[in-house]
């Protein structure tokens, strides 16, 4: 761009230039603005604004003598012509208006000999397919059709060609991949056309469990790369997609591993961290970097560094599709973990390349938004970025069948969007989940607009990880407080805000109640961000010997498990996975991050422990009610002596009353019960023998039952 001087459209009645002081004093007493053929409008200047080293002039211009999508030019008094840019006046209401398209064939869509190619793009002035970019090399002119929409059907089957469109908009010509494109090769070169009805698999749909309520469900997040990259295994494929699925891995002990483990945990659901097209992993060399993934690229394209064959385009694509078919043959649904927030860059991205300043969130003074912390917020308020991001999910629940998504930094994405994806989910797959992370972040939108916890109110159908619960139950997850212990690391005076946690912040009695349903708390104290429960617990409890610290892994993972909501585990808090206290570990080594099976056999009593709480969270329905109602008239709470808890709950499905002692102490406490009852889970996992009295040991969590009395 010519640095004396820019030029932008910024309404359909207003110009805002912009000349340089080194430039006649950035001085004009006269601009015009001149189309092709060199007619010419002399523009109103309305005020000029010095911003130090250069000269802000706001211009209005006759409304509709501008026609989006033409070439105009804007000439100064010495004769200087630059290109006028369409800026602001794509964040307009009468642009949104006039350009939404409800299209749903954006892309590139495969209909027998046909392929069709059609891109929004309202600003620009010429758009063309770049046929196979790199090989027979061919260029198409689209046409433009309704509402800046460009289309063009090639009459061949193009099944895994790839293709670029070139797009003429702001004086510039530039390649940009398809927002839409389904696949790709390896780091998003191009985009590749993908003929769905040619994979064929069979994604077992009908192999899963009933799921209808939120509270039935134990999640384990992971990462795929993570799942399988321990060298200590036979795993084929780590840290692919594949690697996530092969029967019959061992460590070099002979223990399961990989899928053969994960299938014993009991999880109803996994959840995959990133696995759409990120940045910061070379595909075709992925060891030499490592990464989470929380930096997008392509939303509808699958990670290339997953793959066998990050240069073809369907390895990714029927990879993924065999790790969720087998998944659901095992009876476990696959979340993913989706990034809508942010991307990695926004000028080298599609929407940025095609539509410049619709896609992200920004001031009228040029300034991006940056709640994220990551340089750029998308703005899901604007029409055609709501479209696209529920188009997006739509995509993946239809070609991979995906069972929720987990939405990162999800007070970022505007409420009415969050509110239209529900409906639109739930339409198509009524036992979808979505949850997300509702903080509160700086973002360029109203406190009222975000899906924020405090709106949770507002979104039926979307629940949120619930930091309350992490904080109070385990303690400040805050790198600087790592010192400091919630009630299960033995601060008896966290015991009223363990029981609003234990009730999934529904109730009102302990001062914190954050959710109208308890459907809408994810329930956890260990996720892929900050330390891991293990490392806590050895910053917090460092004078404790081993032992102890053991039950209090054990106790805080039952916790998890019993509690309201929705019971969320990062994987490996079952057998006390450490970072080695790193609080941060997104791009961190594989040594780092990578699920070490080797601590299986080591933590082996936590991890039957931790089996057997998740078995009976799933045998009774005490540990999962559908609605505040229920939890109030269910569930009480009795303070025991130095600290310790009894949570009551009466009249369930299966007895008459359950009762749930809890001391995170190192002290022991004899309990006399009021005549008898069945100990169905002590320290030591599944028990079920009569009891009339018992020893309430340190640190531990005991759970008797009153069976009901059959009429
Ligand atoms: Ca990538």
């Amino acid at each position: 761009m010519d640095n004396r001087m820019q030029a932008y459209c910024d309404d359909f009645d207003k110009i805002t230039i912009y000349m340089s002081k080194g430039y006649y004093m950035g001085q004009s007493r006269e601009f015009y603005v001149s189309d092709l053929c060199g007619n010419q409008i002399l523009l109103d200047i309305e005020s000029s604004n010095d911003l130090g080293d250069t000269i802000q002039y706001t211009c209005r211009v006759e409304e509709d003598k501008i026609r989006i999508g033409r070439d105009y030019s804007v000439i100064e008094e010495h004769a200087l012509s630059v290109p006028l840019q369409y800026r602001y006046i794509v964040k307009t209401e009468r642009f949104n208006k006039s350009y939404y398209s409800d299209r749903n064939d954006f892309g590139a869509t495969v209909n027998g000999d046909t392929t069709k190619f059609v891109v929004w793009a309202p600003t620009a002035t010429d758009v063309s397919l770049i046929l196979n970019p790199y090989s027979l090399k061919e260029v198409h002119p689209m046409i433009g059709v309704e509402s800046g929409v460009w289309e063009i059907s090639i009459p061949r089957n193009l099944h895994l060609s790839n293709y670029l469109f070139l797009i003429n908009v702001n004086g510039k010509v530039v390649e940009a991949l398809d927002p839409y494109g389904v696949s790709s090769i390896a780091n998003h070169k191009a985009s590749s056309v993908i003929d769905f009805s040619k994979i064929q698999i069979d994604f077992n749909d009908d192999k899963l469990p009933k799921f209808d309520s939120y509270t039935d469900a134990v999640i384990f997040e992971t990462s795929v790369r993570d799942f399988s990259t321990d060298p200590n295994t036979n795993v084929v494929n780590k840290g692919k997609f594949l690697g996530m699925i092969e029967e019959g891995a061992v460590d070099s002990n002979g223990h399961p591993v990989g899928f053969d483990y994960f299938k014993s945990l009991g999880a109803t659901h996994i959840q995959l961290m990133p696995i759409n097209d990120f940045s910061s992993t070379d595909e075709l060399f992925p060891h030499k970097f490592y990464n989470w993934g929380y930096d997008p690229v392509q939303y509808n394209t699958l990670e290339g560094a997953y793959s066998l064959s990050p240069n073809n385009p369907l390895s990714r694509v029927t990879e993924f599709s065999e790790v969720v078919s087998a998944f659901h043959a095992a009876g476990i649904r696959v979340n993913i973990d989706v990034v809508y927030n942010h991307m990695f860059d926004v000028a080298q991205s599609a929407f940025e390349k095609i539509v410049p300043y619709y896609y992200f969130r920004s001031d009228l003074n040029g300034n991006l938004s940056n709640g994220s912390f990551c340089g750029n917020d998308i703005d899901s308020k604007s029409p055609m970025v709501r479209k696209f991001i529920i188009d997006s999910l739509v995509h993946q629940v239809e070609h991979y069948h995906v069972d929720g998504f987990r939405f990162d930094l999800m007070g970022i994405i505007d409420i009415e969007t969050m509110q239209e994806i529900s409906k639109k989910l739930k339409s198509i797959k009524p036992s979808i989940m979505m949850y997300g992370e509702g903080w509160n972040m700086p973002t360029m939108l109203s406190d009222s607009d975000k899906t924020i916890i405090s709106n949770s109110d507002l979104t039926p159908g979307i629940a949120y990880f619930n930091d309350y619960y992490r904080d109070n139950v385990k303690g400040s997850t805050s790198a600087d407080s790592k010192a400091v212990k919630g009630y299960v690391l033995g601060d008896g005076n966290y015991r009223d805000a363990f029981k609003a946690a234990l009730v999934a912040n529904t109730q009102g009695e302990f001062g914190s109640k954050m959710f109208d349903s308890p459907t809408k708390s994810v329930s956890y104290v260990e996720a892929h961000d900050n330390m891991t429960l293990w490392d806590k617990i050895n910053a917090a409890c460092q004078d404790e010997e081993l032992e102890l610290r053991i039950k209090r892994q054990k106790f805080a993972n039952a916790t998890v498990t019993i509690s309201q909501g929705i019971s969320f585990y990062h994987m490996g808090q079952e057998f006390c996975r450490t970072k080695n206290g790193e609080d941060n570990s997104y791009r961190s080594s594989d040594s780092v991050n990578m699920i070490d099976y080797a601590r299986v056999n080591e933590f082996k009593t936590v991890v039957e422990y931790t089996k057997d709480i998740i078995k009976l969270k799933k045998q009774i329905d005490a540990f999962g009610f559908n609605t505040t109602e229920e939890i109030s008239n269910k569930i009480f709470f009795e303070d025991l002596d130095c600290g310790m808890l009894l949570m009551r709950i009466e009249d369930t499905l299966d007895y008459e009353r359950v009762l749930v002692y809890f001391n995170p102490f190192n002290v022991s406490s004899h309990i006399k019960l009021d005549g008898q009852y069945r100990l169905i889970f002590d320290e030591n996992g599944l028990n079920d023998v009569d009891i009339t009295e018992f020893d309430l040991k340190p640190i531990s969590i005991i759970i008797i039952a009153k069976p009901k009395i059959k009429e």
